[in-house]
């Protein structure tokens, strides 16, 4: 009698278990493969005026790292406006765009714009001040956050922790796919793209389809206007496969993956 009981119990854990294992699956990036955010760096013009109308032309959208200070933020205030309303997300990127100079390849960045210079009460100042100018153009009181250069801290180290409460999630620079129990929300993972063409793009994504993972993508220019550059073919190629397959991929702003993920892996 008493080893019946303990069959029927332990079958009865076993098939609670499985069903919340089958929920954390089914529920995973709504049920589908795979989640892909857009990411676009510093404020281009490109971003208004080629990626908002090819976005919007597939119902996609995009997160959008605004640093205040530059040209391509000050200039087209009402265009940032309307891309907000849309439904893209508005990300801070800070005010100067400070990058750390004491690391290699770093000769471009000027004294007074030297992340290593900073205190790390500076660069807050300045963080928590772009999120006051982007709150005027979107007015959200949540957002994400991109690391200027992928560089984490100041001359008296990490800032990361410091901005935890500022902002849902932060992205950073490396290139891996984002794997549900193991994503950094202070640091999270993308691909710098740079000359790659729209099958190249493609093939990142059935990657993470394949592994069931966040995948995001972090564009310079897009059909120029900076160094870093993809074509706007290749970016188009990209959206094309997105909406196509939108059965299978969840294409998303940064922060509304940051809070499923949160939910996720609570
Ligand atoms: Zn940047």
């Amino acid at each position: 009698m008493k080893s019946t009981f303990r069959i029927l119990l332990i079958g009865f854990l076993f098939a609670v278990q499985c069903s919340f294992a089958q929920k954390a699956t089914s529920t995973r990036w709504k049920g589908k493969q795979a989640a892909v955010v857009l990411t676009y760096d510093d404020a281009l013009n490109v971003h208004l005026d080629n990626v908002v109308p090819a976005l919007e032309a597939h119902q996609l959208k995009g997160t959008f790292y605004l640093s205040a200070f530059f040209p391509g933020s000050k200039s087209r205030i009402e265009d940032w406006k309307k891309a907000a309303a849309l439904g893209h997300e508005l990300g801070n990127h800070t005010l100067y765009h400070p990058c750390d100079a004491s690391l290699p390849g770093r000769s471009w960045v000027s004294p007074d714009n030297d992340l290593h210079n900073y205190t790390t009460e500076q660069i807050l100042k300045e963080i928590l001040m772009t999120n006051v100018f982007l709150e005027s153009l979107d007015g959200q009181k949540e957002r994400t956050f991109a690391y200027t250069c992928g560089d984490t801290a100041t001359g008296e180290g990490s800032f990361m922790e410091e901005i935890e409460d500022d902002f849902v999630a932060s992205r950073g620079v490396r290139g891996a796919l984002n794997v549900i129990g193991n994503i950094n929300l202070l640091n999270v993972d993308s691909y710098g793209i740079n000359g790659e063409s729209g099958e190249d793009l493609i093939q990142l994504v059935k990657e993470a389809q394949e592994k069931n993972a966040l995948i995001t993508f972090l564009f310079h220019g897009v059909g120029g206007e900076h160094n870093l550059n993809v074509s706007l073919e290749a970016h188009q190629m990209l959206l094309d496969y997105l909406a196509e397959n939108k059965e299978t991929i969840w294409t998303t702003t940064m922060l509304d993956a940051a809070k499923h993920v949160k939910e996720l892996q609570h």
